[in-house]
């Protein structure tokens, strides 16, 4: 077979279910077009954090990891109007494409995008005293996930909903050899949600278009 049922799966789940907008599709091709990487989350994905944003009734979003504003765009159109989604950007050329896309999508006046490394926005947030986050969405560089799981409970409050991506990293979680880089960060995140009295957590594996991972979902106790 060329390519794993799931796949073909997915993507009859996606047309019959999950319905991405023109605004998303835009979002991934114009990644494609400006030669990213195409590491965004599956629509089916993408569509369950705007649901899990909404039924959270969370009113502020934070982000790690905005590539082209993909998650950024489903998460923000689960918020109310009023809502505010601030999300955080190493790359100056990945925020540009992703503002392109949050703005052509009509969720401009939301969605904040701060450029540099998120460790030093999440600092800065912190010295800014901003309102806590009812929802946090990490994303970025696997190796500071025990770092960013760590600034989502200090800038989140008792209630806030914490989704991590990729924690199961073709099984790497078991292998750290598979990837030194980034396997470490990620096993100790999943301990830190296992064992961190702040947090009550699960991890759901998934297979897919984007191969075998699994994302994990952690409340703030
Ligand atoms: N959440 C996006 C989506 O699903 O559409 C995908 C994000 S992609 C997996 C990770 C992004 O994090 C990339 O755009 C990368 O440039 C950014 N990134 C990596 N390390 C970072 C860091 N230390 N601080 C901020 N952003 C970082």
């Amino acid at each position: 077979k060329s390519r794993p049922e799931w796949v073909a799966v997915e993507e009859f789940l996606s047309d019959v279910v999950v319905h991405p907008d023109p605004a998303l599709q835009r979002a991934v091709q114009s990644a494609v077009d400006a030669g990213m990487p195409p590491i965004e989350v599956t629509p089916n994905a993408g569509k369950l954090l705007k649901l899990l944003v909404g039924a959270s009734g969370a009113r502020r979003v934070l982000e790690i990891g905005t590539l082209a504003g993909f998650s950024t765009i489903w998460m923000a159109q689960g918020l109310p109007d009023d809502g505010r989604l601030v999300t955080c950007e190493y790359l100056a050329k990945h925020a540009e494409v992703a503002r392109a896309n949050v703005d052509a999508a009509g969720l401009g006046h939301k969605v904040e995008i701060r450029i540099g490394a998120a460790l030093d926005t999440l600092a800065a947030l912190e010295t800014e005293g901003v309102e806590a986050f009812d929802f946090v969405f990490i994303d970025a560089d696997k190796e500071n996930n025990p770092r960013y799981l760590d600034w989502a409970v200090r800038l989140g409050r008792p209630g806030t909903t914490i989704v991590m991506d990729n924690v199961v990293w073709e099984g790497a979680v078991l292998d750290p050899s598979m990837d030194e880089v980034n396997a470490p960060g990620i096993i100790v995140a999943l301990k830190l949600m296992g064992e961190d009295s702040r947090l009550d957590a699960t991890v759901i594996q998934t297979v897919g278009s984007k191969g075998w991972d699994g994302f994990a979902l952690a409340v703030v106790r």
